[in-house]
Protein backbone atom coordinates (compact mmCIF):
# COMPACT_ATOMS: atom_id res chain seq x y z
CA UNK A 1 0.00 0.00 0.00
CA UNK A 2 1.30 3.30 -0.94
CA UNK A 3 3.14 4.86 2.77
CA UNK A 4 0.62 6.71 4.90
CA UNK A 5 -2.80 5.98 2.97
CA UNK A 6 -5.76 4.38 4.61
CA UNK A 7 -6.79 1.17 2.73
CA UNK A 8 -10.08 1.02 1.09
CA UNK A 9 -9.84 -2.98 1.22
CA UNK A 10 -7.81 -5.17 3.32
CA UNK A 11 -7.11 -9.07 3.16
CA UNK A 12 -6.04 -10.61 5.83
CA UNK A 13 -4.63 -14.79 5.47
CA UNK A 14 -6.85 -15.30 2.66
CA UNK A 15 -7.26 -18.67 1.40
CA UNK A 16 -9.45 -20.25 -0.87
CA UNK A 17 -8.91 -24.25 -1.17
CA UNK A 18 -11.15 -26.26 -3.94
CA UNK A 19 -12.02 -29.52 -2.77
CA UNK A 20 -11.21 -31.98 -5.46
CA UNK A 21 -12.24 -35.97 -5.60
CA UNK A 22 -9.84 -37.78 -6.35
CA UNK A 23 -8.59 -41.60 -5.73
CA UNK A 24 -9.66 -44.67 -7.65
CA UNK A 25 -13.25 -46.03 -8.46
CA UNK A 26 -15.09 -44.78 -5.55
CA UNK A 27 -13.42 -41.26 -5.93
CA UNK A 28 -13.79 -41.31 -1.90
CA UNK A 29 -10.94 -39.32 -1.05
CA UNK A 30 -10.89 -35.62 -1.24
CA UNK A 31 -8.23 -33.09 -1.71
CA UNK A 32 -7.69 -29.53 -1.99
CA UNK A 33 -6.95 -27.43 -4.89
CA UNK A 34 -5.19 -24.42 -2.93
CA UNK A 35 -6.25 -22.08 -5.41
CA UNK A 36 -5.75 -18.75 -2.62
CA UNK A 37 -3.37 -20.45 0.04
CA UNK A 38 -2.35 -17.22 2.83
CA UNK A 39 -2.73 -13.82 1.12
CA UNK A 40 -2.22 -10.58 2.86
CA UNK A 41 -2.30 -7.09 1.43
CA UNK A 42 -4.02 -4.05 1.28
CA UNK A 43 -5.37 -1.57 -1.52
CA UNK A 44 -5.04 2.21 -0.41
CA UNK A 45 -8.04 4.22 -1.55
CA UNK A 46 -7.94 5.86 -4.84
CA UNK A 47 -4.63 3.75 -5.60
CA UNK A 48 -4.31 0.72 -8.56
CA UNK A 49 -3.01 -1.84 -7.46
CA UNK A 50 -1.91 -4.44 -10.12
CA UNK A 51 -1.76 -8.45 -9.63
CA UNK A 52 0.31 -10.40 -11.80
CA UNK A 53 1.36 -14.40 -12.69
CA UNK A 54 0.84 -17.08 -14.77
CA UNK A 55 -2.39 -19.18 -15.68
CA UNK A 56 -3.66 -21.61 -12.86
CA UNK A 57 -1.70 -18.92 -10.25
CA UNK A 58 -4.61 -17.56 -8.30
CA UNK A 59 -4.90 -14.21 -8.84
CA UNK A 60 -8.70 -14.13 -10.67
CA UNK A 61 -10.06 -16.52 -7.45
CA UNK A 62 -8.27 -13.60 -5.60
CA UNK A 63 -10.37 -10.96 -7.05
CA UNK A 64 -13.43 -12.63 -6.83
CA UNK A 65 -12.48 -13.47 -2.93
CA UNK A 66 -12.05 -9.41 -2.22
CA UNK A 67 -15.92 -8.67 -3.50
CA UNK A 68 -16.75 -12.09 -1.54
CA UNK A 69 -18.34 -13.50 -5.57
CA UNK A 70 -17.10 -16.65 -3.82
CA UNK A 71 -16.40 -17.63 -0.14
CA UNK A 72 -13.40 -17.27 1.30
CA UNK A 73 -12.28 -21.02 3.09
CA UNK A 74 -10.12 -18.78 5.83
CA UNK A 75 -8.54 -15.30 6.45
CA UNK A 76 -10.68 -11.99 6.28
CA UNK A 77 -11.80 -9.54 3.89
CA UNK A 78 -11.95 -5.66 5.48
CA UNK A 79 -13.89 -3.21 3.40
CA UNK A 80 -13.51 0.74 4.47
CA UNK A 81 -12.71 -1.07 7.93
CA UNK A 82 -15.29 -2.93 8.11
CA UNK A 83 -15.08 -7.04 8.28
CA UNK A 84 -17.18 -8.16 5.43
CA UNK A 85 -16.51 -11.50 5.75
CA UNK A 86 -19.74 -12.77 7.72
CA UNK A 87 -21.48 -10.72 6.16
CA UNK A 88 -25.05 -12.51 5.09
CA UNK A 89 -26.26 -12.44 1.44
CA UNK A 90 -28.80 -9.27 2.16
CA UNK A 91 -25.99 -7.28 4.06
CA UNK A 92 -23.30 -8.03 1.25
CA UNK A 93 -25.38 -6.48 -1.44
CA UNK A 94 -25.87 -3.57 -0.08
CA UNK A 95 -22.08 -3.42 0.14
CA UNK A 96 -21.78 -4.64 -3.25
CA UNK A 97 -22.85 -1.33 -4.86
CA UNK A 98 -19.30 -0.28 -3.42
CA UNK A 99 -17.46 -2.49 -5.07
CA UNK A 100 -17.90 -4.01 -8.78
CA UNK A 101 -16.14 -6.63 -11.27
CA UNK A 102 -15.38 -6.18 -14.95
CA UNK A 103 -14.75 -9.64 -16.61
CA UNK A 104 -12.37 -11.25 -19.58
CA UNK A 105 -14.27 -11.83 -22.05
CA UNK A 106 -16.36 -9.10 -22.75
CA UNK A 107 -18.59 -11.22 -25.10
CA UNK A 108 -19.15 -13.92 -22.86
CA UNK A 109 -20.27 -11.42 -19.71
CA UNK A 110 -22.93 -9.73 -22.32
CA UNK A 111 -26.19 -11.42 -22.66
CA UNK A 112 -26.79 -11.26 -26.13
CA UNK A 113 -30.55 -10.75 -26.25
CA UNK A 114 -30.38 -7.50 -24.19
CA UNK A 115 -29.79 -3.94 -25.62
CA UNK A 116 -26.64 -2.33 -24.33
CA UNK A 117 -29.22 -0.17 -22.37
CA UNK A 118 -30.95 -2.87 -20.53
CA UNK A 119 -27.26 -4.12 -19.85
CA UNK A 120 -25.96 -0.89 -18.61
CA UNK A 121 -29.23 -0.37 -16.90
CA UNK A 122 -29.51 -3.56 -15.33
CA UNK A 123 -27.14 -3.59 -11.96
CA UNK A 124 -29.50 -0.19 -11.30
CA UNK A 125 -32.57 -2.59 -11.30
CA UNK A 126 -31.17 -5.23 -9.42
CA UNK A 127 -30.18 -2.84 -6.54
CA UNK A 128 -34.28 -1.41 -6.34
CA UNK A 129 -34.36 1.99 -8.94
CA UNK A 130 -37.06 1.84 -11.78
CA UNK A 131 -36.35 1.93 -15.47
CA UNK A 132 -37.30 5.47 -15.54
CA UNK A 133 -36.08 8.68 -17.24
CA UNK A 134 -33.93 9.01 -14.67
CA UNK A 135 -31.72 5.56 -15.36
CA UNK A 136 -32.03 5.90 -18.64
CA UNK A 137 -29.98 9.50 -18.50
CA UNK A 138 -27.23 7.83 -15.64
CA UNK A 139 -27.09 5.16 -18.55
CA UNK A 140 -26.50 7.84 -21.22
CA UNK A 141 -23.79 9.69 -18.98
CA UNK A 142 -21.88 6.65 -18.30
CA UNK A 143 -21.58 5.51 -22.56
CA UNK A 144 -20.29 8.80 -22.61
CA UNK A 145 -17.65 8.70 -19.73
CA UNK A 146 -16.42 5.20 -21.65
CA UNK A 147 -16.42 6.54 -25.23
CA UNK A 148 -19.39 5.04 -26.44
CA UNK A 149 -21.46 7.28 -29.01
CA UNK A 150 -25.14 7.72 -27.40
CA UNK A 151 -26.93 5.41 -30.56
CA UNK A 152 -25.25 2.71 -28.88
CA UNK A 153 -27.73 2.31 -26.21
CA UNK A 154 -30.12 0.77 -28.67
CA UNK A 155 -27.82 -1.77 -30.02
CA UNK A 156 -26.82 -5.27 -28.94
CA UNK A 157 -23.57 -6.82 -27.97
CA UNK A 158 -23.09 -8.65 -31.63
CA UNK A 159 -22.77 -5.84 -33.07
CA UNK A 160 -19.98 -4.34 -31.48
CA UNK A 161 -16.00 -4.91 -31.52
CA UNK A 162 -14.41 -6.44 -28.59
CA UNK A 163 -13.25 -3.30 -27.36
CA UNK A 164 -16.41 -1.55 -27.72
CA UNK A 165 -17.82 -4.92 -25.72
CA UNK A 166 -15.23 -3.84 -23.00
CA UNK A 167 -16.56 -0.14 -23.01
CA UNK A 168 -19.91 -1.43 -22.35
CA UNK A 169 -18.76 -4.27 -19.48
CA UNK A 170 -17.05 -1.06 -18.21
CA UNK A 171 -20.13 1.08 -18.26
CA UNK A 172 -22.28 -1.76 -16.55
CA UNK A 173 -19.61 -2.16 -13.43
CA UNK A 174 -19.63 1.93 -12.89
CA UNK A 175 -23.41 2.51 -13.26
CA UNK A 176 -23.81 1.75 -9.61
CA UNK A 177 -20.87 3.98 -9.00
CA UNK A 178 -18.63 1.19 -7.08
CA UNK A 179 -15.59 2.87 -5.08
CA UNK A 180 -13.66 -0.80 -6.22
CA UNK A 181 -13.13 -2.10 -9.24
CA UNK A 182 -12.23 -5.47 -10.03
CA UNK A 183 -10.62 -5.51 -13.29
CA UNK A 184 -10.06 -9.14 -14.12
CA UNK A 185 -7.39 -9.81 -17.24
CA UNK A 186 -9.86 -7.06 -19.24
CA UNK A 187 -7.50 -6.89 -21.80
CA UNK A 188 -6.41 -9.92 -22.62
CA UNK A 189 -9.35 -11.21 -25.10
CA UNK A 190 -8.54 -8.19 -27.07
CA UNK A 191 -6.34 -7.15 -30.15
CA UNK A 192 -2.95 -5.47 -28.94
CA UNK A 193 -4.04 -2.43 -30.68
CA UNK A 194 -7.01 -2.14 -28.68
CA UNK A 195 -5.39 -3.24 -25.34
CA UNK A 196 -3.85 0.49 -24.81
CA UNK A 197 -7.18 2.34 -25.35
CA UNK A 198 -8.95 0.16 -22.99
CA UNK A 199 -6.20 0.63 -20.54
CA UNK A 200 -6.17 4.45 -20.83
CA UNK A 201 -9.79 4.55 -20.75
CA UNK A 202 -9.94 2.79 -17.26
CA UNK A 203 -7.05 5.39 -16.22
CA UNK A 204 -8.76 8.44 -16.90
CA UNK A 205 -12.14 6.93 -15.12
CA UNK A 206 -10.11 6.26 -12.33
CA UNK A 207 -9.04 9.67 -11.99
CA UNK A 208 -12.53 11.02 -13.13
CA UNK A 209 -14.50 8.83 -10.32
CA UNK A 210 -11.46 8.53 -7.69
CA UNK A 211 -11.91 4.23 -8.09
CA UNK A 212 -9.51 2.07 -6.81
CA UNK A 213 -8.31 -0.61 -8.74
CA UNK A 214 -7.77 -4.11 -8.73
CA UNK A 215 -6.11 -4.60 -11.85
CA UNK A 216 -5.20 -8.45 -13.20
CA UNK A 217 -3.09 -9.45 -15.74
CA UNK A 218 -0.97 -11.63 -16.93
CA UNK A 219 1.13 -9.51 -19.12
CA UNK A 220 3.64 -7.22 -16.59
CA UNK A 221 3.87 -4.68 -19.89
CA UNK A 222 0.02 -3.90 -19.20
CA UNK A 223 -0.01 -3.99 -15.40
CA UNK A 224 3.22 -1.51 -15.61
CA UNK A 225 1.27 1.22 -17.33
CA UNK A 226 -1.93 1.42 -15.16
CA UNK A 227 -0.79 0.23 -11.73
CA UNK A 228 1.07 2.51 -8.62
CA UNK A 229 2.42 -0.98 -7.03
CA UNK A 230 2.29 -4.09 -8.21
CA UNK A 231 2.03 -7.74 -6.44
CA UNK A 232 3.13 -11.23 -8.42
CA UNK A 233 1.54 -14.10 -7.12
CA UNK A 234 2.67 -17.90 -7.77
CA UNK A 235 1.33 -20.80 -6.85
CA UNK A 236 -1.53 -19.16 -4.66
CA UNK A 237 0.55 -16.68 -2.48
CA UNK A 238 2.27 -13.55 -3.19
CA UNK A 239 6.25 -13.63 -3.53
CA UNK A 240 6.37 -10.08 -3.84
CA UNK A 241 4.75 -6.83 -3.97
CA UNK A 242 5.94 -2.95 -4.42
CA UNK A 243 5.78 0.20 -5.74
CA UNK A 244 5.86 0.24 -9.43
CA UNK A 245 8.97 1.46 -10.11
CA UNK A 246 10.81 -0.55 -7.19
CA UNK A 247 9.43 -3.78 -8.35
CA UNK A 248 10.32 -3.55 -12.20
CA UNK A 249 13.70 -1.22 -11.36
CA UNK A 250 15.02 -3.69 -9.05
CA UNK A 251 12.83 -6.93 -8.71
CA UNK A 252 13.88 -9.39 -5.79
CA UNK A 253 12.18 -12.61 -6.25
CA UNK A 254 14.02 -14.72 -9.32
CA UNK A 255 10.35 -15.41 -10.25
CA UNK A 256 9.09 -11.88 -11.07
CA UNK A 257 12.87 -11.09 -12.33
CA UNK A 258 11.92 -14.42 -15.06
CA UNK A 259 8.63 -12.33 -16.04
CA UNK A 260 10.30 -9.01 -15.99
CA UNK A 261 12.80 -10.76 -18.41
CA UNK A 262 10.31 -12.19 -20.23
CA UNK A 263 8.09 -8.79 -20.72
CA UNK A 264 6.81 -8.37 -24.38
CA UNK A 265 6.19 -4.25 -24.87
CA UNK A 266 2.59 -2.65 -24.85
CA UNK A 267 3.79 -1.07 -28.18
CA UNK A 268 3.46 -3.88 -30.97
CA UNK A 269 6.04 -2.13 -33.14
CA UNK A 270 8.41 -3.52 -30.68
CA UNK A 271 6.95 -6.75 -29.66
CA UNK A 272 8.94 -8.89 -32.04
CA UNK A 273 11.94 -7.65 -30.09
CA UNK A 274 13.37 -9.47 -27.11
CA UNK A 275 10.90 -11.39 -26.63
CA UNK A 276 10.93 -13.91 -24.37
CA UNK A 277 13.30 -15.83 -21.78
CA UNK A 278 10.95 -18.34 -20.78
CA UNK A 279 10.36 -19.44 -17.62
CA UNK A 280 12.08 -22.76 -17.27
CA UNK A 281 9.35 -26.24 -16.42
CA UNK A 282 5.62 -25.58 -16.11
CA UNK A 283 3.94 -24.56 -12.70
CA UNK A 284 3.22 -27.11 -10.51
CA UNK A 285 -0.20 -28.09 -9.62
CA UNK A 286 -1.84 -26.43 -6.74
CA UNK A 287 -2.97 -30.10 -5.96
CA UNK A 288 0.01 -31.35 -5.31
CA UNK A 289 2.54 -28.08 -4.12
CA UNK A 290 5.87 -28.55 -3.94
CA UNK A 291 7.40 -28.48 -0.63
CA UNK A 292 9.70 -25.58 0.54
CA UNK A 293 9.88 -22.32 -1.67
CA UNK A 294 6.80 -23.61 -4.34
CA UNK A 295 8.91 -21.80 -7.24
CA UNK A 296 12.13 -24.25 -5.97
CA UNK A 297 11.28 -26.26 -9.02
CA UNK A 298 11.91 -23.71 -11.91
CA UNK A 299 14.38 -21.19 -10.21
CA UNK A 300 17.85 -20.85 -11.17
CA UNK A 301 19.40 -19.64 -7.85
CA UNK A 302 17.33 -22.66 -5.90
CA UNK A 303 19.38 -23.90 -2.75
CA UNK A 304 19.16 -26.53 -0.58
CA UNK A 305 17.22 -24.59 2.17
CA UNK A 306 14.74 -24.00 -0.54
CA UNK A 307 13.24 -27.33 -0.63
CA UNK A 308 12.13 -28.03 3.07
CA UNK A 309 12.06 -24.39 4.02
CA UNK A 310 8.58 -21.54 2.81
CA UNK A 311 10.51 -18.60 3.20
CA UNK A 312 7.83 -15.62 4.16
CA UNK A 313 7.13 -12.87 2.80
CA UNK A 314 9.95 -10.34 4.31
CA UNK A 315 10.22 -6.51 3.98
CA UNK A 316 13.50 -5.64 1.95
CA UNK A 317 12.73 -2.01 2.03
CA UNK A 318 10.41 0.10 2.92
CA UNK A 319 7.43 -1.18 1.13
CA UNK A 320 8.73 -3.34 -0.78
CA UNK A 321 8.83 -7.01 0.54
CA UNK A 322 9.31 -10.59 -1.10
CA UNK A 323 9.67 -14.02 0.07
CA UNK A 324 13.09 -15.46 -0.90
CA UNK A 325 15.89 -17.23 1.14
CA UNK A 326 18.79 -15.14 -0.67
CA UNK A 327 16.89 -12.19 1.05
CA UNK A 328 18.00 -13.16 4.42
CA UNK A 329 21.89 -12.80 3.18
CA UNK A 330 21.24 -9.38 1.30
CA UNK A 331 18.70 -7.64 4.57
FE1 LIG B 1 14.60 -19.47 -5.55
FE2 LIG B 1 15.11 -20.37 -3.11
FE3 LIG B 1 14.35 -17.85 -3.48
FE4 LIG B 1 12.63 -19.84 -3.80
S1 LIG B 1 13.61 -19.25 -1.90
S2 LIG B 1 12.88 -18.11 -5.13
S3 LIG B 1 13.94 -21.42 -4.72
S4 LIG B 1 16.22 -18.80 -4.20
Amino acid sequence: MTVGMTPLVEAVDLAKHFPVRGGGLLRRHTRALRAVDGVSFAIAAGETLGLVGESGCGKSTLGRLLIRLIEPSDGRILFDGEDITGLSVPDMRRRRRAMQIVFQDPYGALNPRMSVEDIVMEPLLIHGARADAAARAQVAEMLRLVGLPARARLRFPHEFSGGQRQRVGIARALILRPRLLVCDEPVSALDVSVQAQIVNLLQDLQQELGLTLLFIAHDLAVVKHISDRVAVMYLGRIVEIAEKRALYGAPLHPYTQALIGAVPALDPRSRSRGRRARIAGDIPSALDLPPGCRFHTRCPHVMDVCRSVDPPLMEAAPGHHAACHLLKTAI
